[in-house]
C-alpha cells in the first residue's frame, strides 16, 4: 500500500484536507496510508527544543540536525527495509511536476520532512540523503501545506482513487498541455451558450476542438510548456515524413 510518512512539528495538521473527498475516501478504504510524526518527540533537553539560532548570525531559527536526524532514523532507520524516497519540502528544491508525482505514485510512498522557521540544518539534508522538492517559487511558513499538495498530487494518481482513469489521461500537463475549457448544463448561462461543437455529438470534431483549445491556451499562458511541446510534437498532419 502506498504510504506517506510525514515528519512535522504540527502532526495535528494531518490528514486535514487529505481526509476529505477523493483522497479521504481512498484513505478510509486503505488504498493509501498516512502517518504524521512529531519531530519534537525526539527533543531531549528539558525545554524540548527543536531549533536554535543560525550559525553565522542572521534572523530566525534553524531546525536542529540532531533532533531531526533522530526523528528520521526512528521512522525510516533502514533504507533496505524502507526504500521509500526521503523528501524535504523546500523552496530551493526541484519544482514538483506532474511527471514526478506520477513517478512517486508508482513507488511505495514517501517519507516527507516539513521544515519550519528558516529551514533545517544542511548536514541532516546531506547525511540523510533528503531530496528537496519545491511546490513553487514563493515561500510558505512551513512545509506542511507543501507536503499536502505533494501527497494529494500523488494519491489521486493511484489506481482506484479517481473514478474514471481517462480523467487523468486528459487533464492538464499529462500531455504537456493545459486542459481545454470545460462546460456543463445549463446550456445557457447569463446569455452565454455552451459552444455548439460540444453538443454536436461528433466526437472527432470535439477532440480536434479540444486539442486546438489546449494548444492555444498553453501557447498564450505558458511559453515554457509550449516550447517544450513544440520541440516534442510529431510532424504536422499531411507531412510525408510522418510515421
Ligand atoms: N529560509 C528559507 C525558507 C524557509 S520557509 C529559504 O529562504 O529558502 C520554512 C519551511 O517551509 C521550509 O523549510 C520548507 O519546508 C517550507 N516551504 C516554504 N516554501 C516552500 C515551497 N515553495 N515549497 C516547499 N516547501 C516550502
Amino acid at each position: 500500500m502506498w504510504r506517506a510518512s510525514v515528519l512535522t512539528l504540527f502532526p495535528d495538521m494531518f490528514p486535514g484536507p487529505l481526509g476529505m473527498s477523493l483522497t479521504g475516501r481512498a484513505l478510509a478504504e486503505n488504498i493509501w496510508a498516512l502517518d504524521a510524526h512529531d519531530i519534537r518527540a525526539q527533543a531531549t533537553d528539558k525545554h524540548r527544543s527543536v531549533d536554535d539560532t543560525p550559525a553565522g548570525g542572521g534572523a530566525g531559527m534553524v531546525l536542529k540536525a540532531d533532533v531531526l536526524a533522530r526523528a528520521i532514523d526512528a521512522l525510516a532507520g533502514n533504507p533496505v527495509t524502507d526504500p521509500r524516497p526521503r523528501l524535504l519540502m523546500s523552496p530551493r528544491g526541484a519544482p514538483l511536476t506532474q511527471a514526478r508525482a506520477a513517478e512517486l505514485a508508482q513507488g511505495p510512498g514517501a517519507i516527507i520532512v516539513c521544515g519550519r522557521f528558516e529551514g533545517i540544518d544542511q548536514r541532516v539534508i546531506d547525511r540523510r540523503g533528503l531530496e528537496e522538492i519545491s511546490i513553487g517559487d514563493y515561500v510558505l511558513s512551513g512545509g506542511e501545506i507543501a507536503a499536502m499538495a505533494l501527497i494529494d498530487a500523488c494519491v489521486r494518481l493511484i489506481p482506484g482513487v479517481l473514478g474514471a482513469a481517462t480523467s487523468i489521461v486528459d487533464e492538464s500537463f499529462s500531455d504537456g498541455l493545459l486542459e481545454y475549457p470545460q462546460y456543463t448544463r445549463p446550456q445557457q448561462f447569463e446569455g452565454e451558450p455552451i459552444p455548439d461543437i460540444l453538443l454536436s455529438g461528433d466526437h472527432a470534431k470535439i477532440a480536434a476542438w479540444r486539442k486546438a483549445q489546449s494548444e492555444a491556451l498553453t501557447r498564450a499562458r505558458r511559453p515554457d510548456l509550449w516550447a517544450a511541446y513544440e520541440a516534442r510534437k510529431p510532424p504536422a498532419r499531411g507531412n510525408k515524413s510522418k510515421g
